[in-house]
């Protein structure tokens, strides 16, 4: 892999001001941006807002020494940024405190040129890798945050899914059973839509799906709440912490937002646009419910709103 040319963000920290500067000079001259630090202290100020890409480290300082600089940013900073040791000092054992310390490597001082370089260009290579492998971890994040959102959405209407909405439900039988609060369930069937394909096609059928989808999350905003294609043209809404009164005003929510739709539907035999029947059931679980039982019992009440002629909501405390 060839580095060179490539630069890097490099913090330099050394208490003596002739050697920070002859060394920030000679790294400049290479390409490198560099920030300096004259104390310990400084350098773990600096370190956040520079995010530097290789820190190099004078272990001889009067406030904080490198090793406890080193080991403060090792403790505070997952990443690993590589850290080389700049000390006058040659001895094994701290050679060995410097790796102990979280260090890398590390150099006698006065640092030779051409060792300074080779290790420079063996770091930046480290830099580089790093990057490539940051870029590609948040790709693959943001791809798997996609997928999530695939696997739970239903693809005609982009409202939840089924198997989503069962699992939901499900959650909020338990959350409820266990908090003794009041669930209520929506479940909502387009009035008259075979004749609305019959006469106006397949297509502009799925168009006044998706707008019934788009008017459905535009009134459940809150967390809580669900929208969900139950099949069909049915439509189910989870609504957690809600009792019979706020699920009816919901459910006439629905009939006066369509009202104002006034998607056309002079075929209907109801009404000469769009209008939908809900069945909405309010329960305080035991906990023990299964969403078979659920659907069932709500699926009851929207056969009475068709059985009593459409385009209305039957509700029923249980
Ligand atoms: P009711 O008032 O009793 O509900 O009458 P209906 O005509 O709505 O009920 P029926 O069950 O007879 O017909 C439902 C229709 O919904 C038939 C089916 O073709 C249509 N449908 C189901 N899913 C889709 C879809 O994804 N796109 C389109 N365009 N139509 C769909
Ligand atoms: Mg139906
Ligand atoms: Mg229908």
């Amino acid at each position: 892999m060839d580095v060179r040319g490539s630069s890097m963000k490099i913090l330099l920290v050394d208490d003596v001001q002739m050697e920070r500067i002859q060394l920030a000079i000679r790294l400049k001259q290479l390409g490198h941006t560099v920030e300096m630090a004259d104390s310990g202290r400084r350098a773990l100020e600096l370190y956040r807002d520079f995010e530097p890409e290789l820190i190099l480290l004078d272990v001889s300082m009067p406030d904080m020494n490198g090793f406890e600089v080193s080991t403060q940013i090792r403790k505070q900073y997952p990443e690993w940024v590589p850290i080389i040791f700049l000390s006058s000092h040659d001895e094994p054992s701290m050679i060995a405190n410097a790796i102990e310390a979280g260090g890398d490597d590390y150099l006698i001082k006065p640092v030779n040129k051409i060792v300074l370089n080779s290790k420079l260009i063996a770091m930046q290579r480290i830099a580089f890798m790093r990057r490539e492998l940051k870029q590609k971890s948040a790709a693959l994040a943001k791809a798997n945050q996609e997928l999530e959102q695939l696997a739970q959405e239903d693809g005609l209407t982009k409202v939840k899914n089924r198997r989503f909405v069962d699992q939901k439900l499900q959650e909020m039988i338990l959350l409820h059973g266990r908090h003794e609060l009041p669930l209520s369930v929506i479940l909502l069937d387009v009035d008259k839509f075979k004749l609305f394909n019959d006469n106006y096609g397949h297509i502009e059928g799925d168009k006044c799906l998706i707008l019934l989808a788009e008017l459905l999350t535009n009134l459940f905003v809150r967390s809580g709440e669900v929208v969900g294609r139950y099949g069909g043209e049915e439509f189910v809404i989870i609504l957690g912490y809600t009792d019979q009164e706020k699920a009816i005003k919901d459910a006439s929510r629905i009939q006066s937002a369509l009202t104002e739709a006034n998607i056309p539907h002079e075929y209907s035999e109801v009404a000469d646009m769009v209008t939908v029947s809900q069945g909405v059931f309010t329960t305080i679980p035991s906990g023990k419910e299964s969403i078979e039982q659920i659907y069932e019992l709500v699926d009851k009440q929207l056969y009475q709103a068709k059985q009593a002629g459409r385009n209305q909501y039957i509700s029923v405390h249980q």
